[in-house]
């Protein structure tokens, strides 16, 4: 019977391989696809409002990569994002994201401080990559770069073979800011916070859901908020969800928030709408702001 079940096992084990290699190739070629394609309607780059807590300000925004597959799907970059790591094409697909990200931060820069945009270690570990960023900031000598935030993560750091510090010193150098994304989820966030000259740290969503019920997480959330003060840096809040939650971290005295309660990313004609007050915030167009009710 043992052997029978562990017959059976194997079999469902092979099968999940299998669709597993099946998906990534299926991810691989829509990318290729995508990028060989007009960029602005294959990868479109959707925004996230980032929002103060003191004046319910919108005052940054998210850059997140879309793909857009021939029959109209929208995909998420958690299903192409590994191939794109692992082929070297996040390299093209990444210079794409910035290259939009900084033409719409030129764009809304009357409304917005700043823009995010996500960078992945393999982009970093790219000789070219600073470079590529000084050129595209002279392409907007107006542009303050400090408006320019990127966003690193210290698990996907672990990976990295390059001297990640003078990469991000590199970049600081540019006038570049920093933030470290889904910070307290790796294995040695402490470490990270001392050797990495970041600007803002971004709680990463699982400390802020269920906050407002959970007081080993609001002191959690009070804690890293004084370590991130002491060090000179500001802290956003991923994932807000609920009011209960907003209520929590504004009390606790998170400056900035980010989340489907606000509003989930959106194309970018809807954030400018939203932004010029065209709908508002939120999925029902509802101001989303409790603060000002
Ligand atoms: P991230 O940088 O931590 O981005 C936040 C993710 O959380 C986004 O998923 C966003 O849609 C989602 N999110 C925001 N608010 C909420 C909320 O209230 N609840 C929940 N459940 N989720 C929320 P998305 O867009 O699917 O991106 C996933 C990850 O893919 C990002 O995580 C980032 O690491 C990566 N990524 C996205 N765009 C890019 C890109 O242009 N380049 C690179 N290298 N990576 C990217
Ligand atoms: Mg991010
Ligand atoms: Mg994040
Ligand atoms: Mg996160």
């Amino acid at each position: 019977v043992a052997k029978q079940a562990g017959g059976n096992r194997l079999e469902v084990f092979t099968d999940h391989m299998h669709r597993r290699v099946q998906e990534r190739v299926l991810a691989e070629q829509q990318l290729r696809d995508a990028l060989g394609g007009d960029l602005d309607r294959t990868l479109p780059v959707w925004f996230q409002p980032v929002m103060s807590t003191t004046d319910c300000r919108v005052v940054g925004a998210e850059a997140l990569i879309r793909l857009c597959t021939p029959d109209g799907t929208i995909l998420a970059p958690g299903w192409f994002i590994a191939a794109a790591e692992e082929t070297g094409l996040v390299i093209a697909l990444g210079e794409h994201v910035l290259r939009q990200a900084v033409q719409r931060l030129w764009q809304w820069r009357d409304g917005l401080d700043y823009m995010s945009v996500n960078v992945s270690p393999r982009q970093l570990a790219e000789p070219g990559f600073v470079p590529m960023l000084a050129r595209l900031l002279a392409e907007y000598p107006q542009l303050g770069p400090g408006r320019l935030v990127l966003e690193i993560t210290e698990t996907a750091m672990l990976a990295s073979t390059v001297d990640v510090r003078d990469r991000l010193s590199a970049i600081k150098a540019l006038g570049v800011r920093i933030a470290l994304d889904d910070f307290g989820t790796g294995y040695s966030s402490l470490t990270w916070l001392q050797s990495v000259p970041a600007d803002i740290v971004k709680l990463d969503r699982s400390f802020v859901t269920g906050a407002d019920r959970d007081e080993r997480k609001s002191s959690i959330i009070s804690a890293v908020l004084w370590l991130a003060r002491s060090l000179g840096m500001s802290v956003t809040a991923e994932g807000v969800e609920e009011t209960g939650e907003w209520t929590t971290l504004s009390a606790a005295g998170v400056p900035t928030i980010q989340g489907y309660y606000i509003s989930p990313p959106v194309p970018s004609d809807m954030f400018e709408a939203a932004m010029s007050g065209i709908g508002g915030w939120g999925p029902a167009g509802a101001d989303r702001c409790p603060a000002v009710e």
